[in-house]
């Protein structure tokens, strides 16, 4: 029998079955369901819970456990992982700016940040962190104040593209101070685990990582932070669009047809997922030869096509460049600039993707992502 459809409404029916025995009423009529996110087989559920009850918590998990997977059993549904979080009731809104300030926080873990732009592709290979890397020093030879976190678990590339294979990371109390190079502040996860181990890393151990990286390290005061995602449709995009107030994504594709419907799938990861899909960059575009001859190995264009088709913005086009190559291996981005055309481009790509951001905010469209919540 093939599997039904099991979405937020499904999971938030399940937990109609969860009764509070004293009131005989169940947690969604009492109000308690939080947040529901499905994405694939991700779900994750947060409760609310007065901390007067807490020692209730474990009960009430295994409860709420067993009724969604019966559920889903019954629908032929597979669940991945299955998170159930608990909050306590919100305070009254305090008059005190002060205080205000306190409470911004518990919503917003990055309240010193302003912009936070996510870097995605379809699959690997395609150029995503080279154009998360050059983005943020692109950014910040405009003279913005950049952070750049390498999320990309399975394959983190910011230590050899940014030159700091050989730096140790170093902490401040509980916080880890970003590294300070090429103009910005920096953070890989590659410096935390070993990445051979991450990868068959799923749910909760990845939105933990990410967690830690993006909340502990000591960011300070940043106008961009660019965070370079895992390739593909995953934990870690789901975490972040829950945690952080994402100004929107770019989506980075290479040309050929292959490779457009994985970006496809990455468009509507991002969309499902409430982040605005800033735009598409269209990398490894065409090849420039010495004698100044360009060749269209992939099929120049494609990226383009297929943004119009899907009613995105087209970010701006990205050339095969050996020197691009060589920067990034030899962990040197600003070099990229040496090549006045090379550079334009990628001026071109941070002023395009400056001007989406406004856009979007303009449209009042950089709230929190809200995924399929409930009630
Ligand atoms: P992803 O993050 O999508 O896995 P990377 O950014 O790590 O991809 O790029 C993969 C490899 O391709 C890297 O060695 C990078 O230097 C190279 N590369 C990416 N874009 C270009 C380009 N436009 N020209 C030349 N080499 C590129």
């Amino acid at each position: 029998m093939s599997p039904e459809v099991f979405d937020k409404s499904a999971v938030e029916k399940s937990l109609r079955a969860v009764v509070d025995p004293s009131t005989r009423k169940d947690v969604v009529t009492l109000g308690m369901v939080k947040h529901i996110a499905v994405f694939e087989g991700a779900i994750r559920i947060v409760l609310e819970l007065s901390p007067h009850a807490a020692s209730l918590q474990d009960q009430l998990r295994n409860t709420v456990d067993r009724a969604v997977r019966q559920a889903a059993a019954v629908a032929h549904a597979k669940i991945d992982t299955l998170e159930i979080e608990f909050s306590a009731p919100k305070v009254a809104a305090p008059t005190q700016p002060a205080a205000a300030t306190a409470q911004d926080q518990a919503s917003n873990p990055l309240p010193n940040v302003k912009k936070i732009i996510a870097v995605g592709a379809g699959k690997g290979g395609v150029g995503k962190s080279t154009v998360a890397v050059n983005v943020a020093v692109g950014l910040a030879r405009m003279g913005y104040a950049v952070g750049l976190l390498d999320a990309d678990i399975y394959g983190p590339s910011a230590p050899t593209m940014l030159g700091m294979d050989e730096v140790g990371t170093r902490a401040k109390g509980q916080m880890l101070l970003p590294f300070e190079l090429h103009g910005i502040k920096a953070m890989t996860i590659g410096k935390l685990v070993d990445p051979d181990k991450a990868l068959v890393w799923r749910g909760p151990m990845a939105h933990g990582a990410f967690k830690q990286l993006a909340t502990q390290t000591e960011w300070g005061e940043l106008d961009y932070l660019i965070i370079d995602l895992p390739p593909g449709t995953g934990d870690v995009a789901l975490t972040m669009a829950q945690m952080l107030p994402v100004a929107g994504a770019v989506v980075v594709c290479t040309p050929q047809r292959v490779a457009q419907d994985d970006a496809r799938r990455a468009v509507r990861m991002f969309q499902n997922l409430g982040v605005e899909v800033l735009g598409v960059v269209e990398n490894m575009s065409f090849f420039t030869a010495p004698d100044g001859k360009e060749y269209d190995l992939f099929g120049r264009g494609g990226a383009e096509i297929m943004a119009q088709t899907m009613g995105l913005p087209f970010l701006g086009s990205i050339p095969i460049h050996i020197a691009l190559r060589e920067n990034s291996d030899g962990g040197q981005p600003l070099a990229n600039w040496k090549n006045t055309t090379m550079g334009a481009s990628l001026d071109a790509l941070c002023q395009r993707i400056e001007a989406q951001v406004k856009l979007a905010a303009m449209a009042g469209r950089t709230d929190r992502p809200t995924l399929t919540i409930s009630p």
